[in-house]
């Protein structure tokens, strides 16, 4: 899956679970130099925009449960082959639903790529293109980026 794979399917799935509901976003976010009426970019984007302060704070949740994660069970929180059910860690046998819900760090760091494809969708940026540019720059900048520490 491409990372705009991802960016589109999250943003598909989030709009399908309500996390988009009351805000006109159109379903398949076009980027800005797709638009048909220009008259529609200022209000999408206006609407999206609200929603920046929300999702930036769920975003940064989710960062904190990385933390959480950590704390609680620092012993599995990087283990793939386990899920925490109910308040017991069980494998994949062991569960009854499926597709079992992941734990530990792994779910969080989902989370986040999830989260930030579903704004970038929303916002219309190609996430790809941002996180190439982004490398290239920092592969520019100096060590540890001109810091002492
Ligand atoms: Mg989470």
């Amino acid at each position: 899956m491409t990372l705009e794979e991802m960016q589109r399917s999250v943003h598909a799935n989030a709009r399908a679970h309500g996390f988009w509901e009351g805000c006109y976003v159109p379903e398949h976010a076009p980027r800005l130099d797709q638009f048909r009426n220009l008259a529609e970019v200022p209000l999408v984007r206006a609407e999206v925009l609200k929603q920046i302060p929300e999702k930036v704070a769920l975003l940064h949740s989710e960062v904190t449960e990385i933390l959480e994660a950590y704390r609680e069970h620092p012993d599995k929180c990087d283990r793939d082959d386990l899920f925490y059910v109910g308040d017991e860690w069980r494998t994949r046998e062991q569960t009854v639903v499926s597709p079992p819900k992941p734990a530990g760090i792994r779910e969080e760091l989902a989370d986040i790529i999830i989260r930030c494809g579903d704004l970038a969708e929303a916002l219309g940026i190609d996430l790809s293109k941002a996180v190439r540019q982004k490398m290239d720059y920092n592969a520019t900048r100096p060590f540890k980026h001109g810091k002492t520490c």
